[in-house]
Parts: structure tokens; sequence; C-alpha cells
């Protein structure tokens, strides 16, 4: 069997190559900036948000693998889910990856898991983040994102 490690590198890699819901949503409702000085990764969200659903969420920019796949895992995990679902999310995810992660307070992050070793890598903490805070950022009506 192959090392669980390893299994969670390929599907990172594999978002950073092709990364998921790429662009830019036209006549938006949400959106936001997020950019994190200490790797150079920035990002802009761009959402479609009607009766509480996120209906559609695209993002642009550029950063490093760990951002970008963040990104991509997020835009996947979040779009068609209520607002209140996604805030749950984004604390279960910041939970993750500072190793607090606990599934009865937290809930099932599902594929959202791969990110566990960012808690050994604290430098990369804030890239695993950025997009989500700047998530919480749109949704929140902000306008730019702050990087924690
Ligand atoms: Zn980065």
């Amino acid at each position: 069997m192959a090392d669980p490690r390893e299994l969670y590198q390929q599907v990172i890699l594999e978002h950073n190559k092709k990364p998921r819901n790429f662009g830019k949503i036209n006549g938006c409702t949400h959106q936001a900036e997020g950019h994190n000085p200490l790797c150079g990764d920035q990002l802009q969200l761009t959402l479609i948000v009607q009766e509480g659903i996120i209906e559609d969420i695209q993002f642009e920019g550029r950063g490093c693998a760990i951002d970008v796949s963040s990104a991509s895992l997020m835009t996947t995990a979040v779009k068609g889910k209520t607002v209140k679902d996604t805030l749950n999310l984004i604390q279960g995810f910041r939970a993750l990856v500072r190793g607090e992660w606990n599934p009865a307070t937290h809930g099932d992050l599902g594929k959202l898991v791969v990110f566990h070793g960012v808690k050994d890598l604290p430098v990369r903490v804030k890239c695993a983040v950025l997009p989500w805070a700047t998530l919480q950022s749109a949704l929140d009506g902000s306008p730019i994102a702050s990087t924690e």
C-alpha cells in the first residue's frame, strides 16, 4: 500500500498543476483579495451567493503549490454549500492546519484532510490558510483579506 503521505502529496501536486475553478466570474456578488507577503502568494476570489448558497466560486492569482492546491480544493469543497456550512468548514480547515482538528467538533473535512501535513510546516500554514481567510473576508463583505 502506498504511503498515505505520498498520496496526500499527489493530490496537492495534481491540484496545483490543474487548478479547479480557475478564473473570474463576471457579475459576481462577492469578492476579495488575499496576499501572503511571506511567500508571495496572491489570489482573487469571485463568488455568486444567492439565498445563502454559494452557487459559484472561482479564483485567480499565483502562489506556491500549497496555496494554489488549497484554493482549488476549497472551491470544489464549498461550491453548492450554504454560507453557514462554509463558515464552519473554514473553522475546521484552520483547526486542521494547526493540528487542532477534531472530527467531533469540526465535522468531516473530506478530501481537505490532505492538508493535515501542513501543521508540521509552520511557514506553509499561512499559504494553506490564505484562500480560506480570503473566502471568509469575501463572505463578510470586507474588500481586502487579512492574511493573519
Ligand atoms: Zn505559499
